[in-house]
This record gives structure tokens, sequence and C-alpha cells, in this order.
């Protein structure tokens, strides 16, 4: 393979917008294509319903592309320490200044991670931006893959080295591929919502698990908290229509009032989840990343952080693959990615469906069970810290995009 090799990434979330400013930063020629270009305005009023609990690791990546500063200025909010309890039963405490960290990670709205990425990959001369294009057909190649897409009325061909398909739970790129998924609904919704809180966010996280489903509380600056309640989906469409004072007298009750009275600021939105795994992350000449990939239980805030693994593994398989002169979208190559990758990501949906199904009911055995294991994984360091570590991404062999810059 000779030239600096070119690419099409099909989504610009937080995943593909990711990978897109990582491989211009690599010098590869990178159509983007989106179907709606995110809009970046700011300051914002409110704070956006959907946000993400940010791994160390993810960080590093943002950092490394040149987008952390501009999420900076926007809004991200630190956390320190996070609880995790059950009702009548254990609790397990981490604290960053126990375990020699600054931080755990941090929340940021999805919308901050997105826009702070698109102001770096506009800048980039090696980006084109195809906004509003809808996606035709895929002819799958290992030397030059095939789009059709319609732009403004008209067919448009674009031809590349390796399509990468970074378009969601519900790829079209991924079905016309011809890759097929296995998974399950869980039957349960989250309700997602911002709320203020009485006593303040004392830079913690929180989570509660219920038979019904577990409940987030993740710190955003000053006294709020983003909700991220699971639970029937019967019981969360209930409670998205309570009025505004019932629904903060619920909410208050379900967290204990550990934080005080909780108030309701601004809407709710709902979230059907599910447990999803394609077959392949690969064919030939194209490669998936993010939720087109896999899609996990949101209890453990692991989702996003799991697509930047993908999209900082990818961008290293294929910056080796053209120092070698290896065609990008030869299964040869690919098979490289979706090795370092598949096992992982099965392995942290196993441990949120295992963690679903252990705290999603109240059998008596069971629950003495996970108040030991609570109680223990409280008192025991060295476990504390593995666990610690795993959530913040920094454990294991990392790829350089996710390393801490130099
Ligand atoms: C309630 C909830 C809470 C969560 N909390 C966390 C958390 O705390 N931490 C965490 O790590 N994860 C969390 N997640 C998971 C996280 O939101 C997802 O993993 C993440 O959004 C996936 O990003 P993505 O870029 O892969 O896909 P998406 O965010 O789905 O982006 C796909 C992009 O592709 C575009 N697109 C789609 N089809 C096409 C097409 N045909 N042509 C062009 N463009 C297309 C879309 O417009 C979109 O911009 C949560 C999920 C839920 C539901």
């Amino acid at each position: 393979m000779s030239g600096p090799g070119e690419v099409v990434v099909v989504g610009g979330g937080m995943v593909g917008a990711a990978i897109t400013c990582a491989l211009a930063q690599r010098g590869f020629q990178v159509r983007l294509l989106e179907r709606q270009a995110p809009e970046c305005g700011w300051p914002r009023g409110d704070f956006e319903i959907r946000v993400s609990a940010i791994s160390r690791a993810s960080k590093n990546l943002f950092a490394n592309v040149g987008a952390w500063p501009e999420m900076v200025r926007r809004r991200v909010t630190p956390y320190e320490r996070m609880v995790v309890w059950e009702a009548g039963g254990g609790e397990l405490r981490f604290d960053a200044g126990e375990l020699g960290e600054p931080e755990l990670g941090h929340i940021i709205e999805n919308g901050v991670v997105q826009c702070a990425l698109w102001s770096v990959l506009r800048e980039r001369p090696e980006v084109e931006v195809i906004a509003g294009a809808e996606l035709l057909s895929l002819e799958p190649d290992e030397r030059r893959p095939r789009l059709t897409v319609k732009l403004r009325g008209e067919a448009r061909r674009l031809e590349a080295d390796l399509v990468i398909g970074a378009d969601g739970a519900r790829s079209q790129l991924r079905e016309l591929a011809g890759i097929g998924t296995s998974g399950w609904s869980y039957e349960q919704h989250a309700l997602v919502c911002t709320v203020r809180a009485e006593e303040g966010n004392r830079s913690t996280a929180w989570q509660r698990f219920m038979p019904s489903g577990p409940l987030a509380l993740l710190p955003l600056e000053r006294r709020h908290f983003s909700i991220v309640w699971s639970t029937t989906p019967a019981e969360a469409a209930r409670l998205a229509e309570l009025e505004n004072g019932a629904f903060d007298e619920a909410l208050t009750r379900a967290s204990e009032g550990r934080l005080g009275r909780l108030t309701l600021e601004g809407e709710r939105g709902l979230f059907p989840l599910r447990l999803q795994h394609a077959s392949r992350y690969i064919a030939p000449g194209l490669a998936l990343v993010g939720d087109a990939a896999h899609v996990i239980h949101p209890l453990a805030g692991q989702g996003v952080n799991l697509g930047l693994m993908d999209a900082a593994e990818l961008v290293e398989v294929l910056t080796r693959a053209r120092e070698r002169r290896r065609p990008l979208g030869h299964l040869q190559t690919l098979r490289r990615y979706e090795r370092a990758r598949k096992g992982e990501n099965l392995a942290m949906q196993a441990a949120m469906d295992l963690l679903k199904r252990l705290f999603g009911n109240d059998v008596p055995p069971l629950k003495a069970a996970r108040n030991l294991a609570l109680e223990l994984a409280d008192r025991v360091d060295p476990l504390k810290r593995l666990l610690v570590r795993n959530a913040m991404g920094t454990w294991g062999e990392l790829p350089p995009l996710v390393r801490a810059p130099s």
C-alpha cells in the first residue's frame, strides 16, 4: 500500500468523531459521513440529559487528539468518590485520595464530548465532513470498498482503503455488510434527567442497587446530578409521567435521602436497554467500532469507554499496517483489531449482565451473598484498587492513544 491511507468513517457520534480525529492526526485522509452534524453553540442554558462517565483512558485519548481543553472550557465534572450500596445491605466506597489518584473519572455531557471532537476534526485539513448523506449501498472489498450515498438528491460513490462503521447500535453499515447480532432486551428502560440536590454533589457518584434495577446519580457542576434510573418499562413510564413534585419525592425516596431533597430540572427521557453484540467486527474492507459492535447495560457507565478503546486499538492496527505497506482493509490486518477487542468487550458485557442479574432480585441467600461481596470488596484494599483500575481503563496493556500524554 502506498499513500497516506484513505478511510471513510460512517457516524460522527462520540466514537466516530474520536477515531476521525486520531486518524487525521496520524496523516490518514478521512471522509466523515454523518446523518446530522451536531449543534455546537455554547454556552447552553440547561444541562443535557445524556451524559457519560468518562474513564481515565478515555480522557487520555481526548487529550492526545487535542480535544480535552475544549471539553474543559465547555463543562466537565471530575468525581473523587463513589458509593455503591444496596438498601438494607452492604456498601462499597471508593475514594480517589485513598487510592492515590486525583479523581476516579469525569462526568461529561455527550454533546460536550462530541462537539469538542468536532471542533478538532473541522480544523484538520485531512478531514472532509459529508453531513446529511443517506447511505444507499456498500460493496465490501479488501482493497477498495465502495459506498453509494445520496447527497442533496444525487447519488455519489465513495471509495477508500477502509470503511469504519461508527453508526451506533442500529448500524446500517453492519446490516449492509450482512453482519448479524446476538443479544436480548433487558425489559428495562433507563429514565434519564437532571436534578438539583439540596446537599450539593460532594464530588461523589452514587449508585443504589434495587431489585427493579440500579439508580445512578452522577455529579454535575455545583449542586446537580445526572440521573440514570433503570427500572421496568411500566415503572419507567409511570415515573416519566409523574407531576414534578411527585417525581422529586419518588426519586428522593429511592436515593434514601442521602443527598437531601432532589428537585427535577428540565425534561425526562426514556431509553430502552438491551445487550447486543455483533457476530463479527470486521468484513473485507470494513471494521465496526463502538455501539455498532456492542451495546451493554449502562449500570457501570462503560459503553462509550469501550467504544473509545476500540477506536484506540483500530488506529494502532491501521498505523502499523500502513508502516508495513499492508492493505488497511485486508482481513489479516483487521483480525488483529478484532482479536484485541472482542474478548474484552464480551467480558465487560458478561460482567455487567451478571451484576444486573445478581442485584436484580430479592432472593434472601443471594441478598446475603451480595452484602458479603460488597463488604468484602470494601475492606480488601488490593481488590478495590483492581476494581478502580479496571473502571478507569488503566489496566493491562494499553494502545498508545489511551496512555497518559507525555
Ligand atoms: C441511559 C444511558 C446511559 C449511558 N451512560 C454511559 C456512561 O456513563 N458511560 C459510558 O461509557 N457509556 C454510557 N452509555 C453508553 C453510550 O451512550 C454509548 O455507548 C455511546 O453513545 C455510543 O457511541 P457511538 O459513537 O458508538 O454511537 P452513537 O452515539 O449512537 O453515534 C452514532 C452516530 O452515527 C450517526 N449515524 C447513524 N446512522 C448513520 C448513517 N446511516 N449515516 C451517517 N451517520 C449515521 C448518528 O447520527 C450518530 O451521530 C449510556 C447509554 C445509555 C442508554
